[in-house]
């Protein structure tokens, strides 16, 4: 069997849906599990809502163009429009309470981002049966994805690979599964975090041992960098997941970072895919690559990268300090990224996440702290080019001609990555001349 994931775009209009309806159909020999994205600005909208809601703002009309999205939807692909009429009323119900409320928990929030997934799902499963395939929706937490109990970036318990099997040993036709969500074990439901149904696929993919987990959007496959940036980049061939891993988790949003590590446990590889192409073989991404495959592979980028500078009183000769705040920063789950250090201070890099003030008081608590916000990361990936002569000169030349300050620097730490720092509104112009540098000339 395979697992075919669509994302926002790929459902996100009739004509999107149908075009899901016949790559589905032409691999039906190959027993498609389905996982789906809610329709394309659904899940943003429902996060607006959230935002009407604590503002105490009225929400009437974006609920009602909610509704129309998926009922306009629902008539051109001529299914019974008040096929997700349930899941609206469930949703109004909850908008009314929190307005009323005029807060929403972290609880609350999944409970309420859940309903995109939930409804997409059933327009796709209801498009595949007018097509004569027979095919059920299912919620993930109904078939078996069940996480920890932390809200808007849960994880999977370790025995979810056999609660799966399980769960769908009576499933028949095709599932089309929710991506993104899932329950904990008192039944409440969370997230995977934004982007998530492509980590969704790859769970599925592990626990019931398919051969490929494709991932199917909008563009040809992970590219030599975001096409919205550079205009020039192009489709990768290979990437192994290392390289994956690490373009997701510095900012490449084609894939989100979690999605290579079920992947790796069974090593099953992964394909991305464009709905528009579907011929296209768009990029494999697998364990080991060929020699031929190494060296540069792609440029990314992210925004609102504050960096956390902490000086010690004494840092001379001081050891045990790196641990103090490596501690005050696991205690308060911030992701930390880049880290420079010099004699008196330690300098790290996060996109916040986890409670990052509540850390920098951990921190003021035995040091000095120093925190600026909204720098931009840039790092280029590729399979050993920490080893290639040369290459390191060749990036800071097209920083030099550009003009532009580096604030922080990490290179070496792993063979594939080299990552620095610019202030804002920089990145674009850098990954430019970078692409234009190491893939144009
Ligand atoms: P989906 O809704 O299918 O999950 P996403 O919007 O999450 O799609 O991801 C696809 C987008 O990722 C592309 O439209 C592209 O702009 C962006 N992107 C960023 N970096 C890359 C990259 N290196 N290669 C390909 N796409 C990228
Ligand atoms: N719908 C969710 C989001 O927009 C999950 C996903 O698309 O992968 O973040
Ligand atoms: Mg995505």
């Amino acid at each position: 069997m395979i697992v075919l994931k669509f994302g926002g775009t790929s459902v996100g209009s009739s004509s999107a849906i149908r075009r899901v309806g016949s790559i589905i159909q032409e691999r039906l020999e190959r027993q498609p599990f389905v996982v789906v994205s809610a329709v394309g600005g659904v899940t943003d909208r429902l996060f607006e809502l959230r935002d009407l809601c604590l503002e105490k703002q009225a929400w009437e009309d974006s609920f009602a163009s909610l509704c129309g999205i998926h009922r306009t939807i629902l008539e051109e692909l001529e299914l019974d429009v008040q096929l997700v009429d349930e899941l609206l009323e469930e949703l109004k119900g909850l908008l009314g309470e929190l307005a009323a409320a005029g807060e929403c928990t972290p609880r609350a929030l999944d409970h309420l981002v859940s309903f995109g997934e939930r409804m997409s799902s059933r327009l796709v499963a209801g498009h595949l049966q007018t097509l004569g395939i027979e095919s059920c929706a299912v919620d993930a937490f109904d078939a078996g994805l069940v996480t920890d109990g932390r809200f808007q970036r849960a994880r999977p318990l370790d025995d979810v690979n056999s609660r799966i099997q399980e769960a769908c040993r009576s499933l028949t036709g095709v599932v089309v599964a929710t991506g993104y969500i899932a329950r904990d074990e008192e039944g409440n439901i969370t997230t995977l975090g934004r982007g998530g149904s492509d980590y969704t696929a790859s769970i599925f993919g592990a626990a019931l041992g398919s051969e490929e987990i494709q991932i199917w959007t909008d563009v040809d496959g992970v590219m030599t960098a975001d096409p919205r940036i550079v205009e020039n980049a192009r489709p990768l061939a290979t990437l192994s997941f290392e390289e994956a891993a690490e373009l997701a988790f510095y900012g490449a949003r084609v894939i989100h970072p979690a999605t290579m590590i079920p992947a790796v446990d069974q090593n099953i590889p992964i394909r991305v895919l464009n709905t528009h192409r579907p011929d296209f073989p768009g990029t494999l991404i697998l364990a080991d690559l060929a020699e031929d495959a190494c060296g540069v592979k792609s440029i990314t980028s992210k925004s609102h990268v504050s960096v956390v500078n902490v000086v010690a009183p004494r840092m001379l000769d001081q050891y045990g300090f790196l641990s103090r705040v490596a501690d005050v920063f696991s205690r308060f789950e911030v992701v930390v990224d880049i880290i420079a250090t010099s004699e008196v201070s330690i300098a790290f890099t996060t996109q916040g996440g986890g409670q990052l003030d509540s850390a920098i008081d951990g921190l003021k608590e035995f040091c000095r702290v120093d925190v600026y916000h909204d720098r931009e990361q840039i790092s280029v990936v590729g399979e050993d080019i920490r080893d290639r002569i040369g290459f390191a000169s060749e990036v800071f030349d097209v920083l030099g001609e550009l003009k532009v300050n580096v604030e922080l620097i990490s290179f070496g730490a792993t063979r594939i990555n080299l990552s620095f720092l610019v202030g804002e509104g920089q990145a674009a112009d850098v990954v430019r001349g970078l692409h234009k540098r190491l893939f144009e000339s």
